[in-house]
């Protein structure tokens, strides 16, 4: 049996304030869309995987991406216009396709072969969970609120769907072809039950969840921190208990975090000299792929570390060409975001600077509030001091500039 997973991951969803797409945010150190994707390399059964991602990453996409058995296409305007291009760059030989959403990151081999048998025997099948709340119907009336109830569904009935869904090739080809034909639907098993396919039920558990808050993202973390620890009970854990969890950690340590950040450039000629996002009129500049501004990669290391979400190399590799000559400015204004989404806020960051030249004195205030309004704080919560090296090693001879950062985060939910 020949089985294809295309993996949706084509949307440009964020959530307020993120700078990045959903799929691309960290979840335990990786990006989202690298679980799903690694949950299907490392399932036997499936032959061919094609990743839908946003048509802007094609060019250069993200390591994990770049790797034999992966196909990459490019999204579309809605999610079933990204599952068609998935669906037309997989292979005709597919016995089944599953679809599945990288926003369900924990999604694991066990459920992939359960789905995968079930659609291979009746056509088509989705991972789905039961319902385990009270269900209500309370329609929307005009511009009435609060909403009434009008009735209490019997929840025995009630299913929520989930993916992977998986489809013979053929069902899956009827379904997208009414999808083309205008049919709106949230998801491929509509509109295989619209053109008359019988889909059944895998029965899936909490741990398939979708993560599409900072909240969610808190439990599926809590969920993963579980798994390490090799606790039994907590592999179990409802997520209520995670959600739990993640509290008692939050109270526990009062929720304050540091990070430091340190970074040098060379000083060459013909370069401009950016520091904290001001340009500093000097003779020679700071050499890099970016603008080389070694203040923001400093300042933005540490409060990457500070949320233990990585590095400046890691978000914005050198040897990605869409960080040439990027403002770093902005590289720290998306690691903020990045931050925030991880569920923090930033108290404070102390900068030290460590140039022979140019007297830094006059720009700072400049630089102070540059920084401040880069990072959504007030100025007094940004301080940059400024050092010489005394003329001893690299930095004091005037090759080169250095930074040294801490940054203090807290908790914000
Ligand atoms: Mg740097």
């Amino acid at each position: 049996m020949h089985v294809t997973a295309i993996i949706a991951a084509g949307g440009r969803g964020r959530r307020l304030g993120a700078a990045v797409p959903k799929q691309a945010l960290l979840l335990g150190g990786r990006p989202m869309l690298q679980w799903s994707v690694e949950a299907f390399l490392a399932c036997g059964r499936v032959n061919e995987i094609v990743v839908v991602v946003p048509p802007e990453w094609l060019a250069s996409p993200p390591e994990y991406l770049r790797r034999g058995g992966l196909r990459l296409v490019a999204g579309g305007e809605r999610r079933q216009d990204s599952v068609a291009n998935g669906f037309d760059a997989a292979s005709v030989a597919s016995d089944v396709i599953l679809i599945h959403d990288a926003a369900r990151p924990l999604v694991d081999e066990g459920l992939i072969g359960r789905v995968i048998d079930a659609a291979a025997e009746g056509g088509a099948a989705i991972v789905a969970a039961a319902a385990r709340d009270t269900i209500k119907w309370a329609p929307a009336k005009g511009d009435e609120v609060p909403r009434v109830i009008e009735r209490t569904l019997s929840r025995d009935a009630i299913y929520l769907a989930q993916t992977p869904q998986a489809f013979r090739r053929d069902v899956l080809r009827e379904a997208v072809a009414l999808g083309r034909a205008g049919v709106e639907a949230t998801d491929e098993a509509a509109l295989a039950e619209q053109a008359g396919h019988p889909v059944r039920v895998v029965e899936g558990g909490a741990r398939n969840m979708k993560v599409t808050t900072g909240e969610d993202l808190v439990i599926a973390e809590a969920l993963l921190r579980a798994e390490a620890d090799g606790d039994r009970r907590d592999r179990t854990a409802s997520r209520a208990g995670a959600l739990a969890e993640a509290g008692g950690a939050r109270a526990g340590d009062a929720g304050l975090r540091i990070g430091s950040g340190y970074d040098l450039h060379r000083l060459v000629e013909g370069r401009p000299l950016i520091l904290g996002g001001v340009h500093v009129p000097c003779e020679r500049g700071l050499a890099g792929h970016s603008d080389a501004d070694v203040v923001c990669h400093a300042i933005t290391d540490a409060v990457l570390g500070a949320a233990a979400a990585g590095d400046i190399g890691q978000h914005f590799p050198d040897t990605d060409e869409r960080w040439r000559g990027a403002s770093s400015i902005e590289l720290l204004k998306q690691a903020m975001a990045l931050v925030h989404d991880a569920g923090y806020r930033l108290v404070n960051v102390d900068a030290t600077i460590v140039a022979e030249r140019p007297k830094l004195g006059p720009h700072r205030p400049a630089i102070v509030a540059s920084l401040a309004a880069a990072l959504g704080v007030a100025p007094a919560a940004v301080s940059v001091k400024a050092k010489t090296n005394e003329g001893v090693d690299a930095v004091g001879c005037g090759a080169a500039i250095a930074v040294h950062a801490v940054a203090l985060l807290q908790r914000s939910k």
